[in-house]
Formats: C-alpha cells, structure tokens, sequence
C-alpha cells in the first residue's frame, strides 16, 4: 500500500503530495491520519489524505512512513475537501488549512486516571481478620463500588501495596479511565419558549431547509431582543430529532458564561464549548467528545466551524457582522463565513447568519437574493432605549472643558441617587491619531479614499495610509476658521479618573485589556458589577455585548468620534454596530433605558441612524458611498504588508511589488475595475521594532488578486524583509 502525505514544512516547493510506502505492521492506516515521515534527512510531521495499492513512482525512491501518531483520524473526505477549498481560495499551504482542522493539544493527549473497581459481590470468607486494611478496602468498595484510585488511598489512609495485594488475588481491578478536563458549571434546565408570530415563521422557513437536507443560507436580520437565540435553540433541537449536528458560532467576547448558559441550559451534556479561555487539555478532550459522536452541539468561536461531526445539519453564525470571524494574524487568513458556506454545501447543511447589525456585505447579498432574508423586528420583554446625541462642541464653547457633557453628568448622578447602573463606554479601538476640529466637528479626509488622515507629528503632516496622499497639518480649521484643531485621545484610565474626581461617592468596576489579563477576570468583573458590586462601570467594546444587566439603566459614550475616526473605510459601519450594541446593553429589565452618545459630529449619518435605531437607513447612506469609493462589496481588497527591521529596505521592497504588481495588472486580458494604491506607512507603521509599508489593491474580480498574490510571492526580497498578504481584509 501507499499514502500520500502532505508534510507539515512550510514552502512554495514543498507544498504538494508526497507517495510514501505504508509498511505491513501500519494496516489501521487511512485517510485524515498524522503520521511521521522521513524528510530530506529528518523526521517530519505529516498528513494522510489518501491510500492508493499502486503507484508509477519506483519503488525503491520511495520511503516508508516511519509512525502512525495518533489512534484516531483527524479528518475524513468531506474535511479534505474544506481543506482544499481554503488552501486555493485563501492562497495558503495544504499543510497550513490543514492545520486549520487539527485539534488544539493534540500533542498532549488524552488524560488518564486510575480507577478501582471491586469484582466480587460480597466479601470472601477467608480475608476477615487476618488482613484488616484489606478487609477495610474492600467495605469501602462494597459501598462505592467504582472510584478514583488517589480518592480511595487518601480516603483510607492506606498504602498502594495493600490495594495491589487484593488485585493480585483478584478481587478487584485497576484500570486506566479517559477523563475529560473540561468541567461545565452547573446549570438550569430550560423549556422551549412558545415562538412568538415572527419567531415562529422563522423558525418555519429555516426547518424546511433542514428537513429536506438542502444547502440554504439566511440573514436572520433581528434587532436586539428580538429573540433570535430562541429561534437557534429551536432550530438545534430540529436537528437532534433529526439525528443532525450543529456549530453555533459566537465572537470571543460574547463568550461568556451567560450566553454558554443558554445552550448548556437547553441540551445539557449533548453540548461541547470551543474557545481559548480552555487551556489545550481541555480543549483536545471536547474535541473527542465531539469526535466520538457524543455531543451533537458545539458552541464556540472561530475555529470551532472544524468541528469534527459527520453529520452535520446547521451552522449558525452569530452577531455575524463581528470582524473576529476573519481570522487577521495568521495564515490562512480565512474569513469563517465563507469557510462555513463551503462546509454546509459540501454537508448539504443550513447556514443560518445573525446580526441585529448585519455587515453591509450580508446584507447586500441578501438584497442579491444569495441569501435568504429573514426580519424580526419586535422586541420582546425589553423596551427601546432612548438614545439621546450631545454636541461636544457646543458644550465647549458653552464653558464646559470636561469630558462629561452636562446631560451625561446630570443622568449619573441621578443614576447613582436611585441605585441604578451606569456603564460608561470608551470605543478605544485603535487609533487616536485623527485630528478635529472642536468647534465645528470637521475631520480631514483624504479626497480619494474618504477615510480620515492621519496626524504625524515629527513631519508635522496629514497622511491617508490607503493612497499615501499628505497635506501639511494646519493651524486653523479649513472649514469655520477656528483655531481649535487637534487631536482627540482618552484612554479608560483617564476616564476612572475623572469619575473618580466628578462622583467621589461611586463605586467604580473597570474593564479593558488591562484589567482583563489574568483567566478568569472578565467574568468576575461581570459578575461583581452585575451583583451590584459597583455602580459604575468604564469598559471598552469588551462591555459592548452579552450583558444583559436589568439594573443598567444608563449607557454612556464617551466620544464616538474615536471609532468614527479610524482610517479604515469600513469606520462608519464599525461605529454603527459599536452604538448600536452598546445601546441594547441599556434597559434590559423592568425599567426603561437611556442611551447618551458624546460626539462632536453630531451629523454623520452613522451617528444619525444610531440615534434612530434603524439599519436601513445606515444602510442606505453607507452603500452608496461604498459604490462611489468603489469599496466592498462592489470590489474585493487585497492588502500587502511590508515589513522589516530597516526603513529604507521595506520602503524600496514595496516600491519594487508595486512596480511587478502594476505590471502584471497590465497583462491581463479582461480589464476589471482595478486600482494600486499606494505604497503607504501602514496605520501602525511600526510594530515590534518592524516598519510596515503597504499596497492595497482593489479589484473587481476576486481572482485577479489570486493572481497577482501568486506573482508576488515569487519575488526575491532582501533578506530581513518579510510579506503578508490578505485578501478581502476586515481590519485595515
Ligand atoms: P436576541 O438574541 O435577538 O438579542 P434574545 O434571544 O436574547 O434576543 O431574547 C430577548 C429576551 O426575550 C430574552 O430574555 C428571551 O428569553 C426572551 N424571549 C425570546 N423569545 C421569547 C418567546 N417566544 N416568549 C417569551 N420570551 C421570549
Ligand atoms: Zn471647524
Ligand atoms: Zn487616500
């Protein structure tokens, strides 16, 4: 017999199947199964995906595979296939997808104690008196029957000898027991709720599709509280009587207990979590779980779409809008919504999208019937806060320099009178290196991309880090003249600071990435502030979902503009979502909330509709402009990022990609949109000691950017430089 092998060595030459011969002994051999191999002079790890009984290679150029490494397969046809798929779309290594699929801690096994266990029915006549401990031992598993061997040695104070002893005579066994590490809290059986009209034909329409085994895909566009979990949990339960599997997809942050609650409360131990607060024992043994058929729901994050089920039924992609779903730092740099298509139509499985907010890419697809529209717009049990927008500049020129407007002010103390909850929310996301002006909200943008220019202060200039386009910073504002232009920054801290000098009597809770660094801590800080430890708490778009709080009955922003102001052209939609949801955290219990949102652009149309509420009308403003800009989804992005340890190097690299990848733009024959734009510093231009330049090119055509990634990976560059490329990139 042979294999062939893809070997985990990460290159342009290595990447293709390699035959080897599978020798007598390995017959338990078979596709998905990761091997040892011999490798041009060394042992390396490989991957089984296919068995074959000839070959025309010589055999005596062939190797044998030296190991087989585990006594399971990893992956069967239909995950080869997924794998395929990503390794040509994403312009990765088959090694690479590949590793996509494999399990996290696979190298640490399964974890085995030891158990004893008593083999007889009473105790024998002939132990009695002359063997005490013994006799002892064997009473106590005449009451337990089956128990850890380290509880039976501690429980008795006894030696390991005396219960060798009694399995040599063979009244008791000790054996080695698979143990899961992972430990789910306790939690509260739920029913099924009686579907409301809304829920009920959604739940309808999805079933068909499940029912009839067809590859469908829907956009449940349900606002906040319109009970979309409800109709997940229904639609789970369909596929259980079905005998069908399915993968609940959430963002990390939404991960928290609570939202594990929901799903553990209604299918109990047939559910397995995936996310990286587990460590890597823990996650390897709900992978086997989900492997040996035990569970039939998986509810996790990115990476739990490998799920090892072979039958299943429904994927379900939550707060589907959320940009950790593309997976940015490391290659592949795969987008799991796509990679959840491909899987539910090689499964003939449905794929279900939520978003109270959904990306304009979903929706756009849906309005293109490639999805299939599902509303719910009634709330059910919550009211709809009363959001309320305050121009940060007329408070200024009004005398009021602090960071609270007086409307803000004035709701917190009154929250803090009645007992009630304020969360104060910093969207600190990136950068604060925009400038603005004070008095009349204007933010420089650049004239061909749109989004807003950045301040470099040793050159004292205005930067687009799209086109590179620059102008000097200027002293007065371009538009009402005042001389108030600068640059706005507040981090969380500042923001404790100033509550703690405003309201000395509150009690304050905050959570961002400092606060959040140890295991554990951000669901204590949850459940402090949600047991009335504190009454204010400051956070970051940590706090921005799964907060479901009653007694928060005010929100605050601090200054929208932050988001608003990130020099990504999706800033709008980020800053739409980001209001939106922070909204949904106020008045979620008996008493009605109140949303204030701090700006000083009190007329972006982001900030307009999420003082309304209505995604539509964002929706409609912001498509447009996509359409001008020729942005997503009316071309596809491809970002180049070039970096190393010298300027001058990474700076002259990027002008030679550019120069190839104009060239081979020219030689295409069919002419699709296109545009280089570029090189530019990237909007962090130096991280980790490594300056990064940038080209992004936009194309109409997914594959032409396929193309050109393939010519620029065959580019000599010097030697410390290094490139990442990312096709239709979220965060840039
Ligand atoms: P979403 O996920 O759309 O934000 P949720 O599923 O959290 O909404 O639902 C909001 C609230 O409404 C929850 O407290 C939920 O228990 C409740 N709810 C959902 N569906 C029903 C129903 N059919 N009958 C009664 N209460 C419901
Ligand atoms: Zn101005
Ligand atoms: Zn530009």
């Amino acid at each position: 017999m042979y294999a062939g092998v893809i070997v985990d060595v990460k290159s342009r030459n290595t990447d293709k199947i390699f035959t080897y011969k599978v020798p007598e002994k390995m017959n338990n051999i078979n596709v998905g199964i990761r091997v040892a191999v011999p490798f041009r002079n060394r042992i390396v790890e490989g991957y089984v995906i296919n068995i074959t009984d000839n070959t025309n290679i010589s055999d005596k150029k062939l190797k044998e595979i030296y190991k087989i490494l585990d006594d399971f397969s990893i992956f069967d046809e239909k995950m080869l296939k997924l794998a395929w798929w990503i390794k040509e779309y994403y312009n990765c290594f088959f090694s690479e997808s590949l590793q996509c699929i494999m399990p996290a801690g696979i190298n640490q096994g399964c974890k085995e104690v030891k158990k004893v266990r008593l083999l007889i029915n009473s105790i024998p006549e002939n132990i009695s008196d002359r063997a005490p401990r013994q006799l002892e031992i064997l009473n106590y598993l005449l009451e337990n029957n089956c128990i850890d061997l380290s509880d039976l040695l501690k429980n008795l104070n006894i030696s390991y000898s005396s219960v060798k002893a009694l399995e040599k005579k063979g009244y008791i066994e000790i054996f080695d027991e698979e143990i899961n590490r992972y430990k789910a809290s306790k939690f509260i059986k739920t029913e099924p709720l009686k579907p409301t009209s809304e829920q009920k034909q959604a739940i309808n329409m999805i079933k068909d599709s499940i029912d009839s085994n067809l590859f469908n895909k829907f956009l449940l566009f349900g606002v906040t509280g319109s009970g979309k979990t409800e109709v997940y949990l229904q639609l789970i339960e369909r596929c259980i009587e079905l005998g069908k599997s399915s993968i609940v997809l959430v963002p990390e942050i939404s991960l928290t207990p609570q939202t594990i609650e929901r799903f553990i409360g209604r299918f109990g131990n047939l559910v397995a979590v995936m996310h990286s607060r587990l460590s890597q024992g823990e996650r390897f043994d709900e992978w086997r779980k989900i492997k040996k058929g035990e569970v039939k729901v998986v509810v996790g994050v990115r990476n739990a779409i490998f799920a090892p089920f072979s039958d299943l039924g429904l994927v379900i992609i939550d707060e589907e809008h959320e940009g950790t779903y593309k997976q940015s730092d490391l290659r592949p740099k795969y987008n799991v919504k796509e990679v959840a298509e491909k899987r539910c139509e090689i499964e003939n499985a449905v794929l279900v999208l939520g978003s109270a907010t959904p990306s304009i890419e979903s929706y756009y697809k849906a309005i293109k019937s490639e999805y299939k529209l599902i509303k719910l717009s009634e709330r059910i049990g919550i009211f709809l806060p009363e959001v309320d927008v305050i121009n940060m500049s007329d408070e200024l020129s009004s005398g009021n320099n602090s960071i609270f407007s007086r409307r803000l002010y004035n709701e917190i103390k009154l929250n803090l009178c009645r007992g009630e909850q304020t969360i104060l929310f910093l969207n600190r996301r990136g950068f604060s290196s925009f400038v603005s002006c004070r008095n009349c909200g204007y933010v420089p943008k650049c004239p061909n991309c749109d989004i807003s220019l950045t301040f470099h202060a040793y050159e004292k200039k205005l930067r687009c880090h799209y086109c590179g386009y620059s102008i000097n910073m200027f002293e007065y504002c371009p538009k009402c003249k005042s001389n108030r232009i600068r640059h706005l920054g507040i981090g969380t801290e500042r923001i404790e600071n100033d509550v703690k000098k405003y309201f000395p009597e509150s009690r304050i809770l905050r959570m961002d990435i400092d606060t959040t660094k140890t295991k554990g801590s951000h669901e204590r800080i949850f459940y402090d502030f949600k047991n009335g430890k504190a009454d204010i708490l400051i956070g970051t778009q940590m706090i921005s979902k799964g907060f479901d709080i009653p007694n928060v009955t005010l929100v605050g922003v601090i200054l929208a503009d932050v988001t608003l102001n990130i020099p990504d052209f999706r800033s709008g939609e980020k800053t739409f979502q980001l209001l939106t949801q922070v909204a949904g955290r106020a008045g979620r219990g008996e008493k009605a909330g109140r949303v204030i949102i701090q700006t000083y652009e009190d007329n972006n149309y982001s900030i307009k509709a999420a003082k309304l509420q209505n995604y539509l009308m964002f929706y409609n403003e912001e498509i447009q402009y996509r359409e001008i800009f020729k942005y997503p989804p009316f071309t596809h992005l491809m970002n180049i990022v070039i970096y190393g340890k010298e300027k001058q190097k990474v700076v002259e690299n990027a002008a030679k990609i550019y120069y190839v990848v104009k060239n081979t733009i020219n030689k295409f024959e069919v002419k699709s949109y296109n545009k280089v734009l570029g090189p530019s510093s990237a909007p962090l231009e130096k991280i980790k000691n490594n300056y990064r330049w940038q080209i992004i090119i936009k194309n109409e055509d997914r594959n032409n950017l396929l193309k050109i990634a393939d010519v620029v990976d065959l580019i000599k560059y010097d030697n410390d430089i290094k490139i990442a490329m990312d096709i239709d990139p979220i965060n840039m």
